[in-house]
């Protein structure tokens, strides 16, 4: 026999009923439902009155639900033969009455799904009560074109998450059996008539109401009203509002509306909301069904949903687990600035992110390298009392180097993803504009090539090109990353002088395309690469990173290549450290017999040779990295002037003494006396390319 063929079937229950069950039709017969699975008998008994399932099986054939069981959980004497014990506890009563009814056929345990509070985890009963419900399929439509309407970041929020559930939405269940929170606004007549208010206004005309009155439970229910159509006293509904029907109305009941109407006619709605991807159901929903109810449209035109912090697995964090990282303990090792910075970079913000351990000390990394920038730049403007107010990109023009207008171009263009990847909301792509410009733009090649400038004696229209380039590079930065590191940023901005009160108070800068130069930019980036193709070169070649190399030829792809090379000729010698560079135009050959290096645009060929030149250039420049160690290591102010004692066997004597002039002026050396018995406040063994050098340094102060 097939289960459709029971279909309709009477059968006689095992339990007397009294007439408190309102029979129908489909009473005590059998019925078919989608739900039901074929393991085990392929049965299940249906109770309308104890869960929704049933209560929607019940519907279809018109079963009046039945719940003789209240709100403690004990049957009530719609239920005489159970009447006021426990529902859980009445198992043993069940089987001893089927047995003694001679209706017992097998008794066993079997494990089975249940439901349970998911916050104390007590098994749960399903009942059926009284509810009140915001009628949704009835607005649907109107919700569905809202969702159209709104800005949704990213786009599948709307048009693929909260469309779906909308789409799938029931009717929305406000009321609770509870005694905190808003109370249902409706008062009833046992005569069935019902009155509604949604003003304190009509809420004065009640019984009972005094002026100043707290309106919450149980003051509220103390409120009647004198019913319009019998005149019987008309009693609150005891329930109060789900707090999703409170967050829901949250925007404009915020603003005091509708007893107040200045404010809601001045901010509502609100423009953008933003909240995590579990809201689809959640605000993103209850907002929207409310606004559309209220207002005919959803009370935002643009929601960002953002993603969920996950332990380092992909994890929920849990007590339960054990994985919880607390912002306590990650802003107690990095800061807030970096674990903010981490978390804006590691991932698009509707992304969930699996937090890693090393990802705040990275971002870290980034801030204290922008804080290294800003402290090296400050000591050299105090140094040459560089007064930023003083000067104007107008006035700076003509003194600006190439390197200066690459920078200004690259801060500007800096400016431009910052504001463009904010405007589309990619959080992470300003993070990591940020990152490069820090990182590479401004720390890794700027600074360095400013050093140099920042080292001369006299203060130069070069060098006030230089800090006028550096000053408006950490501004900038400051400025743009003021959302994201409030705090680096504002600190960093008074102590340069910001004209505001906090960073905070500054205009957004979206970059000025006027100060944008692409042919500097490539011309730059050429060299870059050059830099980075030569060094990994050296590096195979084995040769030492400060030894010069004798010549590097260029050969671009056509002329025009070479010429962007050469507006930074004396940067690349410098960068690479070279000691000539040649260039090739088509059809000419290099001068040396080595096999050419692809940089992209062209090839290059390295001449290794090493001459006594480079030699005497290479120990110098060695000796000049050793002696600079020891100053930082005897903390040593960079203007300090040092006296140095310095042995080394006869050779290498020779060819520093070569180089002594700019050694000198390299580490700050008043004199080198070249001694068998070096002597100083610090005298250390220097190991250099396999050769031990003993060195003194004194302060030249005392
Ligand atoms: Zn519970
Ligand atoms: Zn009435």
């Amino acid at each position: 026999m097939n289960g459709k063929d029971l279909i309709g079937t009477h059968y006689l229950p095992p339990f007397e009923i009294g007439d408190a069950l309102q029979r129908t039709e489909y009473t005590y017969r059998v019925l078919d439902a989608e739900y039901v699975e074929k393991d085990n008998t392929g049965c299940v008994h249906t109770a309308p009155g104890f869960g929704p399932d049933d209560y929607d099986t019940g519907k279809r054939y018109g079963l009046i639900p039945f719940c003789p069981v209240n709100e403690a959980g004990r049957f009530t004497d719609a239920f005489p033969m159970m009447e006021g014990k426990k529902v859980r506890t009445t198992n043993d009563d069940v089987i001893a009455y089927l047995k003694e009814k001679g209706l017992l056929y097998n008794t066993s345990k079997i494990k089975h799904r249940y439901g349970h509070c998911w916050r104390c985890k007590t098994p749960i009963i399903y009942r059926n009560t009284r509810q009140w419900f915001i009628d949704v399929p009835k607005v649907k439509d109107k919700m569905l074109s809202e969702i159209d309407r709104v800005k949704w970041v990213p786009d599948w929020a709307g048009s693929g998450r909260e469309k779906n559930w909308v789409d799938g939405a029931r009717d929305w269940c406000i009321s609770r059996q509870r005694f905190w929170g808003i109370p249902l606004p409706v008062w009833e007549c046992s005569c069935g008539a019902k009155k509604v208010v949604g003003q304190y206004e009509e809420l004065k005309e009640g019984e009972g109401y005094t002026e100043g009155m707290d309106t919450h439970r149980p003051w509220i229910d103390k409120v009647t009203f004198k019913c319009p159509k019998c005149g019987k006293t008309m009693h609150r509904v005891p329930d109060v509002l789900d707090v999703w029907f409170d967050s829901g109305v949250a925007s404009w009941a915020d603003l005091g509306y509708p007893h107040k109407k200045d404010e809601f006619e001045k901010w509502w709605p609100p423009r953008f909301i933003v909240e995590a991807h579990d809201q689809t159901r959640g605000w993103f929903y209850t907002q929207l069904a409310a606004g559309v109810v209220s207002f005919d449209r959803a009370p935002y035109d643009e929601v960002m949903m953002h993603g969920w912090m996950l332990d380092s697995k992909g994890r929920k964090m849990s007590k339960s687990l054990g994985n919880v990282v607390t912002p306590e303990e990650v802003i107690e090792q990095y800061g807030a600035d970096s674990l903010r910075y981490y978390m804006i970079m590691a991932n698009a913000p509707w992304e969930d992110t699996s937090f890693q351990k090393l990802g705040p000390k990275d971002a870290w990394k980034v801030l204290n390298t922008y804080w290294n920038v800003v402290n090296f730049a400050s000591m050299y403007m105090v140094l040459d009392s560089f007064d930023p107010a003083a000067h104007t990109l107008e006035n700076m023009k003509a003194s600006l180097s190439n390197e200066d207008r690459w920078m200004l171009s690259r801060t500007e263009k800096m400016k431009m993803a910052v504001t463009e990847a904010l405007e589309t909301r990619e959080l992470h792509k300003v993070a990591r504009a940020l990152t490069d410009y820090i990182m590479e733009d401004l720390s890794r090649w700027y600074l360095h090539l400013v050093r140099d400038r920042s080292w001369d004696e006299e203060s130069t229209d070069a060098k006030t090109a230089a800090y006028f380039t550096l000053y408006r590079a950490i501004m900038s930065v400051a400025v743009a990353m003021a959302p994201i590191c409030p705090h680096i940023t504002d600190r960093v901005y008074s102590a340069m002088g910001g004209s505001k009160l906090t960073v905070h108070m500054e205009d957004w800068q979206k970059g000025d395309a006027s100060l944008i130069d692409e042919d500097i930019e490539h011309s730059m980036a050429l060299v870059q690469k050059i830099n980075a193709v030569v060094a990994s070169e050296r590096e195979k070649m084995g040769s030492k990173k400060r030894w010069p190399l004798n010549a590097v030829y260029i050969h671009g792809t056509d002329a025009s290549v070479n010429d962007a090379v050469k507006v930074f000729n004396d940067i690349l010698a410098q960068q690479v450290n070279i000691k000539k560079i040649g260039y090739l135009g088509a059809g000419e050959k290099a001068p040396i017999d080595v096999e050419p290096v692809d940089f992209g645009e062209g090839e290059l060929f390295i001449d290794p040779t090493v001459t006594p030149e480079i030699e005497a250039e290479g120990w110098g420049r060695d000796l000049i990295r050793a002696i600079q160690q020891m100053r930082k290591n005897m903390k040593l102010n960079v203007e300090e002037f040092i006296f140095c004692d310095v042995k080394a066997e006869d050779h290498l004597v020779e060819l520093f003494k070569i180089w002594q002039e700019h050694i000198c002026g390299e580490v700050r050396a008043k004199q080198i006396t070249y001694t068998d018995a070096p002597a100083g406040e610090r005298v250390e063994d220097l190991e250099i390319n396999g050769k031990v050098i003993t060195v003194g340094v004194s302060s030249s102060k005392i």
